[in-house]
């Protein structure tokens, strides 16, 4: 089994393939219903369902993805349909939200790095 702690509580891993450069894990979040934020009705009619690819941070060193089954629930008071919501997972992005922080900081430290070498060329203390 997979040992390492994962810290996405809202998820069930249903399956996990380890390759030699990467990592997959296949995930449906464990609650079943689900609540049209415009009405508030909750429902557990699920209408569809897809799966979609979210780029995670390393794990052990190796990429992980992960296949999220995203499903789409029916309104039976305003007859829409809509799409599951994520805490981890912004409605459709491809990267968790704590690789998108991660990226923004490194982002963050490299100009920051790049500030400090521009002041050390241009000789100023
Ligand atoms: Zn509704």
């Amino acid at each position: 089994m997979f040992s390492v702690s994962l810290e996405l509580p809202e998820f069930k891993v249903v399956k996990q393939v380890f390759h030699e450069e990467f990592f997959h894990l296949y995930f449906v979040k464990k609650s079943r219903e689900e609540r049209y934020p415009y009405c508030r009705y909750l429902t557990d009619h699920v209408h569809d369902r897809r799966t979609r690819k979210v780029r995670d941070l390393k794990v052990l060193e190796k990429p992980l993805y992960l296949f999220v089954q995203v499903n789409y629930y029916r309104c039976f008071n305003c007859d829409e349909v809509f799409t599951q919501t994520f805490d981890s997972i912004q409605p459709n992005n491809h990267q968790t939200t704590r690789y998108r922080d991660c990226l923004y900081e490194q982002c963050l430290g490299l100009a920051i790095q790049t500030v400090s070498d521009t002041l050390k060329k241009s000789g100023l203390p």
